[in-house]
């Protein structure tokens, strides 16, 4: 074994060929200046110095589609803040909480009392408690303490709204310490469907993060690629093609992004010694394929089931019908012993199936033999399907 190692580092050493630095296109990395942000840094930033000057804070709701930087923006400006008050002798502070991975109330408010330096068990006390305790130590502490609930909208569907409006309200107990809080969301629905009184509450303030364009994302990306390769490496229109196809994807940078190191681990693993445009095409269907990989293994076990007998059907004669795949998928349940679910329901399923972009179903009219509703897979998506469901028994 020992051989095949230092063969390959003999070969290839411990240096890439292709990144310098890889860590830069990491998503939590946070660059040095944040192009075409300028405004949304700059209104953040002066909002949040008034509020440090013993204005009433107002709370911020921010949103917009995924990868419009709100996520890297926000804790730009808390970071530089914080940095710059600390030099200064000023008693700022913030927490950062992603909502959607510290998912209960408790993880919540502990989380938010540790980033004040409070020491909070894993579990055991009371949320109250907890809460009393965090009110308490940020008084006697006395700065202005920032709260980024970030993807807002996870955690108020899962836990509702009692500890946003709890925190909302906090300034009315605090004496000397003051409270901010910006919500973060990707869902529009999401705020117009929250509580009037929250929203009021929580969005004094609120920030709409557009979408960057095709030439926006390119500047992104170039400077970010600067960074994480090697020069000279990134051949021409590369950095362009990746801006544009993520343009199309409503103008995420974080799928720029994604492109733009996948296209680079590829060449990488090929031993190439350029990132090419046919790099990015490959990257482009890895990513999808990931995507799609998800999406089937994390599928109901209905779901699975009547997309199975999808898989079988349209691997036999390359399409199928609605009647076909619920013949199919009744028989096995009776197989089976179970009950299976109606027509409507499996007609249901299978509309999800295709809004996921998992098969691809078209109604047609098929005059006095009525309508029906004509299934099919991608080709190339088929072998990631049926390797995401190989652990379905049926
Ligand atoms: P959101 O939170 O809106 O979904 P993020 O803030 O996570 O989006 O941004 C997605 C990715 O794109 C991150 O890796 C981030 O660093 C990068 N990014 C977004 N906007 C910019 C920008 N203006 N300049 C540099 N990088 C950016
Ligand atoms: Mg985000």
């Amino acid at each position: 074994m020992a051989d095949i190692i230092d063969e390959l580092i003999r070969k290839r050493g411990f240096a890439s060929r292709i990144f310098r630095n890889r860590e830069v296109l990491h998503p939590d990395y946070i660059p040095d200046t944040l192009p075409h942000r300028e405004n949304e840094i700059r209104k953040l930033a002066e909002h949040l110095l008034v509020s440090a000057q013993g204005m009433r804070p107002s709370n911020v709701l921010i949103y917009g589609l995924t990868g419009t930087g709100k996520t890297v923006v926000v804790k730009y400006v808390v970071s530089r803040l914080k940095e710059k008050a600390s030099s200064l002798n000023k008693r700022l502070d913030y927490a950062y909480v992603n909502t959607r991975k510290l998912d209960t109330t408790y993880r919540v408010i502990a989380s938010i009392a540790q980033s004040i330096g409070l020491r909070v068990p894993h579990t055991g006390l009371a949320i109250s408690e907890v809460y009393r305790r965090y009110i308490n130590a940020l008084d006697s502490w006395g700065g202005l303490h920032i709260i980024v609930l970030d993807e807002v909208d996870y955690y108020v569907k899962r836990e509702g709204d009692d500890l946003i409006y709890k925190l909302v309200r906090a300034n009315e107990e605090l004496s000397k310490a003051k409270i901010v809080l910006i919500g973060i969301t990707n869902d529009v629905n999401f705020i117009e469907n929250l509580d009037p009184r929250v929203r009021s509450s929580m969005g004094e303030i609120e920030m709409v993060f557009p979408p960057y364009n095709a030439e926006q994302l390119f500047t992104i990306l170039k400077q970010r690629a600067e960074l994480a390769f090697n020069q000279g490496v990134i051949e021409d229109g590369v950095i362009s093609y990746c801006s544009a196809l993520a343009a199309r994807e409503h103008g995420d940078a974080r799928r720029a992004l994604d492109l733009l190191r996948v296209s680079g681990e590829i060449a990488e693993r090929e031993g190439a010694e350029r990132v090419t445009i046919e790099h990015v095409k490959k990257a482009t269907l890895e990513i999808e394929e990931g995507r799609i990989y998800q999406s089937v293994v994390t599928l109901p076990l209905h779901q699975k089931l009547v997309l199975k007998k999808i898989v079988e059907l349209v691997e036999g004669k390359g399409s199928t019908t609605t009647g076909e795949v619920y013949t199919a998928y009744s028989n096995m349940m009776r197989n089976l012993k179970y009950e299976p679910l109606s027509l409507r329901r499996i007609s249901e399923i299978i509309s999800q199936l295709d809004m996921m972009g998992l098969i691809i179903s078209e109604v047609v009219n098929r005059g006095k033999y009525g309508i029906t509703r004509i299934i099919k897979i991608r080709k190339d998506m088929l072998p990631v399907i049926k390797d995401a469901l190989k652990d379905v028994e049926a």
